[in-house]
């Protein structure tokens, strides 16, 4: 027979173990605020058992109350870590309903109901595990398999809580006096201690996944104008199949080297900064924008009629011609030339369509600039024939 004191102490010098090291990883990486979140969650955990484990020996009503509030509020501390690691922004949702679950916890407990104390508070714990593991399996964007294991152990976890409730309403203890001891009991303290601590073990692989997404992410951003640069638009579309309406648009500055000289470089880095805000005004749902480097930018549209393309891009040449930045020798406008490429229909390659908005770029440049030129479903075999059109 397992020795009930020694499992709470063991759970006990688990949680400080795996707090102490989250504490350390906290203060290694101060934006994984997560993990410092998780780590005063098993604390109050700890106090908890440390709590209950008294009261194993010396059951008294205020400390009932008290251990039982404790394990609410470290479940519902654990749980708002994983909200914030997953970018789950109203904590109220998982806040309120905890503290109305511990406010009548308290009261029934106060009345010398603490059977009923323990079963809302077990319930709670359950919800709480059950939110944790719906919310990564739901919002999650990593491996499938660490999903799976995260929400396998809060299910389990939720399960043993939900399990030592259902055991105190089966046997009509409303009214214990003394902790609950029974099989159920039990097997939670070390179900428990298992699935916190695999638990525990997975956020430091969270927070390593986080860490390898965020500076992936930062390989991928132009620092300047905040946009994807050209990584990023391979990553994201070098390996897919461009079909008749898929199109790329390339822009680039006119006259851009004439402006560094004229009016400095810092303005043309305002004009690049200008040009990109208004890229971003139009690219909506469906476009991608990028800067492929010096003035050269591009998007990349699913979805669009050769009609549409060419709209959007018109649009934004338009608008970027009426933007004016001010500087030291006076107003500054810019201008700026575009051409689209579309995928054909027996699939083309990023490279590909690539190539073709670039020709048409060039075409653009060729046809005195500041508009727009597009060429639809080009055959290979053919010269480019390129549709003439002046923003
Ligand atoms: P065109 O109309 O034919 O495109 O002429 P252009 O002068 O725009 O083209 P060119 O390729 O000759 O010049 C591009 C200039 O862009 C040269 C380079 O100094 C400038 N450039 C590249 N990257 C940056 C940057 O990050 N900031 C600034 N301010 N200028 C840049
Ligand atoms: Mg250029
Ligand atoms: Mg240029």
């Amino acid at each position: 027979m397992l020795d009930f004191s020694s499992l709470l102490l063991a759970a006990a010098l688990s949680g400080v173990c795996l707090s102490v090291t989250m504490f350390a990883i906290w203060a290694t990486a101060p934006r994984a605020r997560f993990v410092l979140t998780v780590a005063c969650g098993i604390l109050v955990l700890v106090a908890h058992v440390i709590l209950f484990w008294h009261y194993t020996r010396e059951p008294d009503p205020l400390l009932c109350q008290v251990a039982l509030a404790l394990l609410s509020l470290g479940f519902l501390i654990i749980c708002i870590s994983a909200m914030q690691y997953l970018g789950v922004p109203d904590h109220g949702r998982a806040i309120a309903p905890t503290f109305a679950a511990m406010a009548i916890c308290a009261a029934v407990t106060f009345m010398g109901l603490d059977g009923i104390g323990f079963v809302i508070t077990y319930a709670t714990v359950a919800a709480l595990l059950s939110t944790i593991g719906a919310m990564f399996w739901i919002n999650g964007s990593h491996d499938r398999r660490i999903l799976l294991v995260v929400s396998f152990l809060s299910g389990t976890c939720a399960l043993s809580f939900a399990l030592c409730g259902v055991v105190l309403m089966t046997k009509g203890q409303w009214t214990l006096g003394v902790a609950p001891d029974n099989w159920a009991e039990r097997l939670n303290s070390v179900v428990a201690v298992a699935c916190m601590t695999g638990l525990g073990a997975l956020t430091l692989s969270l927070h390593h996944l986080q860490a390898q997404i965020e500076l992936k992410a930062e390989t991928m951003t132009d620092p300047l104008t905040g946009l994807m640069n050209r990584r990023g638009l391979t990553s994201l579309y070098g390996e897919r199949t461009f079909g008749p309406f898929m199109a790329i648009v390339m822009f680039d500055l006119d006259h851009f080297k004439r402006t560094n000289d004229i009016y400095g470089h810092p303005v043309g880095d305002q004009v690049l900064r200008r040009f990109a805000a208004v890229i971003r005004k139009y690219a909506r749902t469906g476009v991608d924008a990028f800067r492929l480097g010096g003035e050269e930018f591009a998007i990349v549209m699913s979805r669009m009629t050769e009609e549409r393309a060419y709209d959007l891009a018109s649009k934004i040449g338009v608008a970027f011609g009426t933007e004016i930045v001010p500087t030291p020798l006076g107003p500054l406008r810019s201008t700026v030339s575009g051409g689209i490429g579309f995928g054909e229909a027996d699939g083309s390659t990023l490279d590909e369509v690539l190539a073709r908005a670039d020709s048409m770029l060039y075409a653009a440049k060729r046809a005195g600039r500041n508009c727009v030129i597009s060429c639809k479903g080009m055959d290979k075999a053919d010269p480019v024939k390129p549709a003439l059109r002046s923003a």
